[in-house]
């Protein structure tokens, strides 16, 4: 049976916008030794700004008209940066056989081409190599007409002002590995890393390969130890789903997010799941 002080600390949690979905995820929380973050959208706020644009042969103009066209319908908060950055206008070129691939990019026929946008990955996919000077930080977006490489997009994302807190506050609260798993390159990675001091990042990662990382975390935990993954659920729903706990942005994230998670965090910020612990502990210490 559950002790009725479980339901004190749901309803204490709730109080501070953390939806705990049930009395089994008390223990977890209390016992949380490693937390696993992706980083687009959880640790930055996944608001891109298109920053810089290099196209050989186009126009700047006309290789944003390209991306955001190929990115009309995703949901990747790169596609939004995309959309905003060119308007989807009535050009009366035709969109279809829009196919996006998770980690990579999309590709679609835009009237009678088809055009890929994403990373270096896909454009290896395209049978491309991608030409991009790398001064300018940030996430560069590529783009290809028919396999030929056309020019890429630097896009750039900032960390959410209450990360840095975050971090802080979990490796006081006695967490003892935080880690980011992404998809974004390595130069980013690094540098949202090191700036929120982070013990661990891997980047590169496929959906699939985040689902790895957790695996081989959750294989290096002790006993009564539990691992959190915190995503917004964008391509990591299944890693959401593998973690002791999942923990899902409530306010950005996706509907499959808040749907797979274990915790949702209704305002998306990451110290909160500092809070979540304490809160745990202290109900768990009451219950005893
Ligand atoms: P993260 O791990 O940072 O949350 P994702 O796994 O969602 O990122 O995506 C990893 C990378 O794949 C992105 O940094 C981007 O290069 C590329 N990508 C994914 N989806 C798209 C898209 N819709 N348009 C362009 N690029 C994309
Ligand atoms: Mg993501």
């Amino acid at each position: 049976s559950v002790p009725l002080t479980f339901f004190g600390g749901i309803g204490g949690a709730s109080r501070h916008g953390i939806l705990i979905k049930g009395s089994n995820y008390m223990e977890a929380l209390a016992n949380a030794s490693t937390v696993v973050f992706d980083k687009t959208g959880t640790l930055t706020q996944g608001v891109f700004k298109v920053a810089v644009v290099h196209s050989s042969g186009l126009t700047d103009d006309e290789l944003l008209h390209l991306a955001a066209h190929v990115e009309a319908n995703s949901t990747h908060p790169i596609a939004t940066a995309l959309r905003e950055a060119h308007a989807i206008d009535d050009c009366g070129c035709s969109v279809s056989d829009v196919q996006e691939i998770a980690g990579e990019g999309v590709v679609a026929r835009v009237g009678g081409r088809s055009i890929a946008v994403g990373n270096a990955r896909l454009m290896k996919r395209m049978g491309t190599t991608p030409q991009a000077c790398h001064e300018a930080g940030g996430t560069i977006i590529h783009v290809a007409i028919d396999g030929a490489y056309a020019g890429h997009v630097h896009i750039e994302d900032i960390v959410k002002p209450d990360s840095p807190q975050a971090i802080e506050d979990l490796h006081a609260t006695g967490v003892r590995k935080t880690v980011m798993l992404t998809g974004d390159r390595e130069d980013v990675a690094r540098q949202v890393a090191s700036e929120l001091k982070i013990d661990e990042h891997h980047a590169n990662l496929l959906p699939q390969d985040k689902v790895a990382s957790v695996e081989a975390l959750l294989g290096a935990r002790s006993k009564g130890e539990a691992l959190a993954f915190v995503g917004d659920g964008i391509n990591d729903a299944p890693v959401l789903a593998r973690a002791d706990i999942g923990i899902a942005m409530g306010a950005m994230g996706s509907d499959a997010a808040i749907e797979a998670a274990d915790v949702v965090l209704m305002d998306d910020k990451p110290s909160k799941i500092a809070v979540a612990i304490r809160i745990a502990r202290r109900t768990l210490a009451i219950a005893r």
